[in-house]
């Protein structure tokens, strides 16, 4: 049970929805991302480098090692093919939707996840995808990187593109793909500038709309190499710590309505490529402390502060 006692977790989500535990498997379109100039972004870190990109010679093969590897490690008989990596709705909406239907149709996989930007999801590509995975049987997300709703964040972070793309792409993915296609936010915590009022703020916005039924949180990491990593060295700006994080991850779990599906809390990275903020913790760890967290201060996904 754990976090799922206090959270409407992934896998509880996932429990309910397939009777059984279900794994993710990593691809890739093998597309770069056409933006490629988020300050914090490093792709070392974001494609693991078991990540099958579904054509060409060989990647049925890995496929089936992977899922081995999950079945041996989770028990895990059904799988959710994740496209995680850049922006996996840009390029030749032919080719993707090829793409989606060879990673969708494979033995074992129930679900089919996409991240990508906001201003990169065309209507072209949400009927590729609902054509590609005709089967409501199978689930559809997409994961789309707002990151923040507050524009000197988004700045910061040089996502170029606002909250108005965000509104508009969830807007037309519910028109287009009605209940078929559930959306989940991806959000940066902890940005330089914000406070808790902004992030909160964010968080709501970000789940507002019906076709929104996950989030996925972590905090700003700054990795080795990247933009932010030079500006981090000029003028170091403030990141918090572990039970800092955890604290403010509390606020958010009670400003979560219930319905929302929680995908992450928590991030990690390889240790050669962070540079900031290290934690003592490993995830596992991170995950217990915030249970803990919750135990102590009765907080309950949505509660508002109000004991369950
Ligand atoms: S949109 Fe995603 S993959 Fe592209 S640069 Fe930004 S963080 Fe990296």
């Amino acid at each position: 049970m754990g976090l799922d006692r206090y959270v409407n977790t992934f896998n509880r989500y996932l429990r309910e929805r397939f009777g059984e535990r279900v794994a993710r498997i990593s691809f890739d379109t093998g597309i770069p991302c056409p933006w490629g100039k988020c300050v914090f972004c490093d792709n070392r870190v974001f494609v693991p480098p078991t990540a099958i990109v579904p054509e060409g010679h060989g990647w049925e093969a890995r496929f089936v090692a992977q899922r081995e590897r999950a079945a041996a490690r989770y028990g895990a008989r059904k799988f959710i093919a994740y496209f995680q990596s850049g922006t996996s709705t840009a390029g030749d909406p032919e080719r993707l939707g090829a793409l989606y239907r060879r990673a969708a149709h494979l033995d074992g996989v129930v679900g089919l996840s996409l991240s990508t930007r906001p201003d990169h999801v065309s209507e072209e590509i949400v009927r590729r995808i609902l054509a590609a995975v005709p089967s409501p049987d199978t689930d559809i997300w997409m994961e789309i990187g707002l990151q923040s709703i507050h524009p000197r964040s988004l700045a910061f972070l040089n996502r170029g593109h606002d909250a108005a793309d965000y509104d508009r792409a969830v807007e037309m993915i519910h028109r287009v793909g009605g209940d078929r296609i559930k959306v989940s936010a991806h959000l940066i915590a902890a940005i330089p500038g914000e406070t808790t009022d902004d992030l909160l703020e964010t968080v709501r916005h970000a789940t507002a709309h019906p076709a929104v039924r996950g989030v996925k949180i972590h905090h700003l990491q700054v990795y080795r190499e990247t933009p932010l990593a030079a500006l981090f060295e000029r003028e170091p700006f403030g990141l918090p710590g572990e039970e800092e994080y955890i604290a403010l991850l509390g606020d958010i779990l009670r400003a979560l309505p219930p319905r929302i599906v929680v995908m992450r809390l928590f991030t990690d990275a390889p240790d050669d490529r962070l540079i900031a903020p290290r934690w003592r913790s490993g995830t596992q760890e991170l995950l217990r402390k915030l249970e803990e967290h919750c135990e102590k201060h009765t907080i309950r996904q949505g509660n508002n502060g109000v004991p369950a």
